[in-house]
């Protein structure tokens, strides 16, 4: 292993709290590398569009992120593609350990590692990734073009993915295993105004059902025997929303439609796929089975297609259900995707030695970014906090740089 220059600076993770960091550092005059696992620009990268990010409107993912890195090495910032495996203290900073050809030495190291996307982990999860199962609605949710598709979660993050995919698919089933959703007010309401998602409370999902191409979800009640004896379901209660939806892999583990181009073949639009509304690009009501009007779930009833996948010979929801449906017993569900949000998993487990985590695996680490270690530093999702956003990230890169380059 080769010991490469020193830095000033160093910091881990290219997402936006981690490029933010850099610039600050640079700004500062601090001779400073940036050390990337995956892609540049992090958790953002696949969003088709960034909100809520002040003055950049229609703005994508990847548009951020190009801006981003160009502002970067129009700095002076060094760039390197090496996932960092541990930091070390020693006599005047730290050693940065890599899996790449070499380490690091650095006066000061800034740990911005973000957060990776949490998995039901349940049978069909892994066999159909890539092929139905999803942790990217704007990523992955336009293969699935006027089909039936599930989302599983309850917080924003959830309904969020479940509102971006109501205007690209004919119906989408929310799926929760608590019998309320955690999400906004407001957020709730416009999945009530978008007329095509189905609420489906208190129920988990068992297996994805399908051989080359996700078929269907055996659902059953969250708290049935049926439930309690067969495999256990995912804890989501640790993993439900405490911000956004993430992942250190975007284009590793949430699929990257540029990378894997044969994906738009396995799942082509059925050619039976309702016409949208051209003024709102919306599949109109009709097309998907009438609204119900009352505000009562609807008990599911063995329906006209169940000679869909349904083993242990479980039923299968109507395909006119509209919700809020309550599942009573193991049933099958219909569709063509699932799209997970079911929680969030911070990447700092290689540096837990230095700074304490908190019980979902956060850096305890305040506003001022600092750690425990002198000279070391953490910004952005991965650190404790409320807000998981763009902005808050990129607050936290600067003030850990500023501190960084002050101390
Ligand atoms: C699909 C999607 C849409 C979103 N839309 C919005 C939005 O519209 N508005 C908004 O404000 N927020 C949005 N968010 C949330 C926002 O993207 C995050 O809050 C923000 O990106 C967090 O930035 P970060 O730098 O802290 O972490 P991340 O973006 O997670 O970046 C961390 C980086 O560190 C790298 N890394 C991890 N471990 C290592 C290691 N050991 N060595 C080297 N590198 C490592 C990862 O590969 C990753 O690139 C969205 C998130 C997603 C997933």
């Amino acid at each position: 292993m080769q010991i490469w220059m020193r830095y000033d600076v160093i910091v881990v993770g290219g997402g936006m709290a981690g490029m933010t960091a850099a610039m600050y550092a640079r700004r500062a005059g601090k001779r400073t590398l940036v050390l990337e696992a995956q892609a540049y620009g992090g958790q953002i990268l696949p969003a088709g569009e960034v909100e809520n990010y002040p003055g950049v409107p229609g703005a994508t993912g990847a548009g951020l992120s190009q801006a981003l890195e160009e502002q970067l090495d129009r700095l002076g910032a060094e760039r390197k593609h090496a996932r960092v495996t541990g930091v070390q203290t020693e006599a005047g900073g730290f050693l940065v350990r890599t899996d790449g050809a070499n380490d690091f030495h650095a006066a000061r190291v800034i740990l911005a590692v973000g957060v990776r996307r949490r998995r039901l982990e349940i049978p069909g999860e892994e066999r159909l990734t890539g092929r139905g199962v999803s942790w990217c609605a704007t990523c992955d949710g336009n293969f699935f073009r006027g089909r039936q598709v599930a989302v599983a979660g309850g917080g924003n993050t959830a309904v969020q993915e479940a509102l971006h995919l109501s205007v690209i698919c004919e119906r989408v089933w929310l799926i929760h295993r608590r019998d309320t959703l955690r999400a906004d007010a407001w957020l709730t309401e416009r999945m009530r105004q978008a007329g095509n998602i189905v609420f489906v409370p208190g129920v988990i999902i068992r297996e994805v059902l399908g051989d080359a191409a996700v078929e269907g979800l055996l659902l059953a009640p969250a708290n049935s025997a049926a439930h309690k004896s067969g495999n256990p379901p995912t804890d989501f209660t640790t993993a439900c929303e405490s911000g956004n939806p993430s992942t250190d892999s975007p284009l590793r583990e949430f699929g990257n439609p540029f990378a894997d181009s044969g994906r738009a073949a396995r799942f082509p639009a059925p050619a039976s796929a309702p016409a949208r509304q051209p003024e709102t690009g919306r599949i109109p009501h009709a097309a998907v089975g009438g609204k119900r009007t009352s505000a009562e779930p609807e008990a599911h009833t063995t329906p006209a297609n169940s000679g869909s996948p349904s083993p242990a010979g479980a039923p299968a929801i109507a395909a006119e259900a509209s919700g809020p449906l309550a599942v009573t017993a193991p049933t099958v569900l219909r569709v063509s995707a699932l799209f997970e949000a079911v929680g969030m998993l911070p990447q700092n487990q290689p540096f837990a030695d230095l700074v304490p985590l908190d019980k979902n695996g956060y850096f305890l680490v305040g506003e001022d970014c600092r750690t425990p270690v002198p000279g070391l530093f953490v910004a952005g999702d991965c650190r404790a906090k409320a807000v998981r956003q763009l902005v808050s990230a990129a607050a936290d890169g600067a003030a850990a740089a500023m501190a960084a380059t002050e101390d």
